[in-house]
């Protein structure tokens, strides 16, 4: 078994200052990230609503975030579970987390995930529809706060190679930080994982999203 708190250590000897760890924890056991929760993890990433649901009630106190595609259908599942959506990337969807959100009389914290690289095998919308869709949101969710922008870069053998679409992002985090109130206030930028969060951090992500890093590779 893979030693979960040395691997931790090492994650966190890399960390900037003010920089969040998300333990990813997809198709780990509830034993392994109850061991990474008594090593200090205070948030850990999901990518399948159903492993959310299948773990929940097994894994010690702790903040979930999603960070998978989500499906329409399935946002009443995890509404009340979770503590942030990374992985908005339609209307539609923001639509769907506004309603059950109102249901539940909470206000849902969301991040709107750019795809940057305009990688046809990721989710998504592209930098050039970011200010449209905070716009959409802001008018017809009011039960949402944006709170700021993930991405997913492609893979590459060097992770120097994607450091433009990190920056990118990054560029546009700032312009939208400028504008603030209660609904549209960033704070969270969700770029980053095992193979490449250091380049993600230097080019200004504050939320890194770390897996195998951490837990070992996954068997699916
Ligand atoms: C699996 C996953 C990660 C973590 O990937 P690793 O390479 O294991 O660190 C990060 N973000 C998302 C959205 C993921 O699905």
């Amino acid at each position: 078994m893979e030693d979960i708190k040395a691997n931790l250590e090492k994650v966190r000897a890399q960390l900037k200052p003010g920089v969040q760890l998300i333990a990813v924890t997809k198709t780990h056991s509830p034993m392994e990230i109850n061991v990474a929760i008594d090593n200090g993890v205070t948030d850990i990433g999901e990518n399948k609503v159903q492993e959310i649901l299948d773990k929940y009630d097994s894994v010690k106190p702790v903040r979930w975030h999603m960070i998978g595609h989500l499906q329409t259908n399935k946002v009443k599942y995890i509404i009340d579970k979770v503590c942030l959506i990374h992985s908005v990337d339609s209307l539609k969807l923001a639509k769907e987390i506004d309603k059950r959100a109102e249901q539940h009389n909470i206000t849902m914290d969301i991040l709107i995930q750019v795809n940057s690289a305009e990688d046809e095998n990721k989710f998504g919308i592209s930098t050039d529809e970011t200010g449209r869709m905070i716009r959409d949101i802001l008018d017809q969710c009011p039960n949402i706060r944006i709170r700021g922008l993930m991405c997913i870069a492609p893979f590459a053998e060097d992770p120097e190679d994607v450091r433009p679409f990190f920056a990118e992002v990054k560029k546009q985090y700032d312009e939208f930080s400028r504008i603030r109130n209660d609904r549209l206030d960033f704070k969270y930028l969700s770029m980053g994982m095992s193979h490449d969060f250091m380049a993600a951090q230097e080019e200004g992500s504050n939320m890194v999203r770390v897996g195998t890093a951490i837990f070992g590779s996954r068997v699916y």
